[in-house]
């Protein structure tokens, strides 16, 4: 079968003929129904060493994000239907640790020494015509169409569990969010917002297209450069933002962030740019909370699912067919993607 694989660190991904996987026990294959690129690829493929932590080491197949059919079944599962659609939910754990059994795997304790991080980080991914997925990582898409669901797996798990972990920030009425960056995430935290909390949504991008995608989902846009900080806060009434979500992460957004998030406010920095701020009594508002978050976990994809199948969430998709997936990550590095790109391996 035909395969996205990143080969070594600091180099692109190339596309190429692979053994078509063989389901362990507990496993099941899915026939991939799509697969989404996510920015964190490109900073594993273009930033990542070999000391990075968290089992990445190369090679494996890409797409974290995955939607598709079962196939085959492995030995020992059953109550799985073949030909029903799944979301993949990605992170592996250990299964055991405190984290784990909560079904929290993103934060497994013993992400150190176990083998992969996640399907299609560490272990091969989605970004192919099939993959093996553990049974119990599935998530049921019901009737739901599981190509423009790909995106679910990460795009919208990683915004909705932020969203979450700020929502008594936004919960009173009268609250303003804030979102920078609205890309593949930050587009589908417009929606995530919109549903599950009563805020105002202020929201910002370098893209002129991308704030105007956000305004028609009924966010207010504020674009970057002089006064940028000034004016988010006049439109907050001058109480200052009450949960900021940055999707970007570099020095230039978490300063934002900090300088308008208000008294009690949280500020979640989602995007790895791996940018810093000084936050500290005199320098962040009173009772206001800085914090990072990473995925979600597999209770959050569940509730995103019903979300998707409910029409709370719909992902912008531009589809991609196995042998144009080099030119979606090209596109998604350049910035030129006004969707998240999703591989359909099987058009
Ligand atoms: P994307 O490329 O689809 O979108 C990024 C958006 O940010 C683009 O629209 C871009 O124009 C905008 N942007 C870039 N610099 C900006 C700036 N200085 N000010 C305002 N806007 C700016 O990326 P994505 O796939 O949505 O991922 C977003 C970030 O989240 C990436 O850093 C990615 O690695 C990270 N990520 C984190 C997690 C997590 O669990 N924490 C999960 C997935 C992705
Ligand atoms: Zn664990």
């Amino acid at each position: 079968m035909r395969a996205v694989v990143f080969e070594q660190f600091q180099q692109f991904p190339v596309l190429k003929e692979v053994e078509r996987p063989v389901p362990a026990a507990g496993e099941v294959l899915l026939r991939v129904a799509g697969a989404g690129a996510c920015h964190s690829d490109v900073s594993v493929y273009r930033e990542f060493t070999a000391e990075h932590p968290g089992n990445i080491q190369p090679s494996f197949v890409l797409g974290h994000e995955t939607a598709g059919w079962v196939e085959e079944l492995g030995p020992g599962v059953t109550g799985v239907e073949p030909g029903s659609a799944h979301l993949v939910y990605g992170p592996t754990g250990c299964g055991r640790c405190r984290q784990c059994v909560q079904g929290r795997e993103n934060y497994c304790e013993n992400a150190a020494t176990n083998p992969a991080l996640a399907i299609g980080l560490g272990r091969d991914g989605g970004m192919a015509e099939y993959v093996c997925v553990p049974a119990r990582n599935l998530v049921p898409l019901g009737e739901a169409d599981p190509v423009a669901a790909a995106p679910l797996a990460d795009a919208a798990l990683t915004p909705y569990h932020a969203v979450r972990l700020a929502e008594s920030s936004l919960s009173g009425g009268g609250k303003t969010a804030l979102v920078i960056g609205l890309g593949g995430l930050g587009q589908i935290a417009v929606q995530i917002l919109t549903a599950l909390t009563g805020a105002a949504i202020i929201a910002t991008d370098l893209k002129p297209e991308a704030m105007e995608q956000a305004e028609a989902r009924g966010a207010v846009t504020v674009p970057g450069g002089e006064g940028q900080a000034e004016r988010i806060r006049e439109l907050t009434g001058g109480h200052g933002v009450d949960a900021v979500f940055d999707f970007v992460g570099a020095a230039p957004t978490v300063e934002l962030a900090r300088s308008v998030a208000g008294i009690g406010g949280t500020v979640v920095i989602v995007g790895i740019a791996g940018g810093t701020v000084e936050w500290n009594f005199y320098t962040a508002a009173y009772e206001s909370a800085l914090m990072s978050t990473y995925w979600g976990s597999i209770a959050d994809l569940h509730e995103v699912a019903a979300m998707y199948r409910a029409g709370q969430i719909v992902p912008d998709v531009e589809t991609f067919t196995l042998d144009e997936a080099p030119e979606a990550y090209r596109r998604l590095e350049a910035g030129e993607l006004s969707a998240r790109a999703v591989v359909v391996p099987h058009g």
